[in-house]
């Protein structure tokens, strides 16, 4: 069965999102349809959805003015995969702690925006991620922290943060998981409880 794969493409890395979700499903034996997301009505078709990296209060503004924050909430009300990354996870957030950005609340975090300091606004990390066997090598860009921790669970740290949580149906990461060959993550957040076909 082909997977619709949906991804916001209000801003962000929407390319390497879809062909990262095309990997992973291909190795999992399926097929997957990548839909682009700038307009209300896409979302209800879609089985799962990525809301990638970009700026969280421009995001987050398009989301609500077009209708489509209603519609990604109902999505995991159903139950269904979302991988929210970097500014996906700050919207996806309970907490920005920003007003300027208007959250989902779909992930039980708190964070703070470009929080990991500006000598190091962009670096390159081998991170231990629970569910996979090797490290990830994770790429922060003008990443946020994750302060706080609520009801999600904490999948990956680094420098004693969580910078990967799990709250449900949706996966969050600091990082920018679509920036390397490596699908590990996608494949985690749409496969991980299907069992290989292969
Ligand atoms: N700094 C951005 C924000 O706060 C997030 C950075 C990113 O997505 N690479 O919205």
């Amino acid at each position: 069965m082909t997977l619709t794969a949906g991804v916001v493409a209000v801003q962000g890395d929407v390319s390497e999102h879809a062909d990262a979700v095309c990997r992973a499903a291909e190795r999992r034996g399926r097929e997957a349809d990548v839909v682009e997301i700038r307009d209300a009505g896409v979302v209800p078709d879609c089985d799962v959805l990525l809301m990638p990296g970009g700026e969280s209060t421009t995001i987050s503004r398009l989301l609500h003015d077009e209708g489509i924050a209603a519609e990604i909430r109902d999505h995991v009300a159903a139950g269904k995969p979302v991988l929210a990354t970097c500014a996906g996870l700050i919207v996806a957030a309970t907490d920005a702690g920003d007003d300027r950005v208007e959250t989902l609340d779909l992930v039980d975090v708190t964070v703070q925006r470009n929080a990991f300091g500006r000598q190091k606004d962009s670096f390159e990390a081998p991170l231990a991620v629970d569910g996979l066997d090797e490290p990830f090598p994770a790429v922060f860009i003008r990443a946020p922290v994750i302060a706080d921790v609520g009801e999600a669970e904490v999948l990956a740290e680094w420098d004693g943060r969580p910078v990967a949580v799990r709250d449900g149906p949706v996966v969050g990461t600091s990082f920018h998981p679509e920036l390397t060959e490596d699908d590990r993550i996608h494949e985690l957040a749409f496969f991980a409880e299907t069992p290989a076909t292969q």
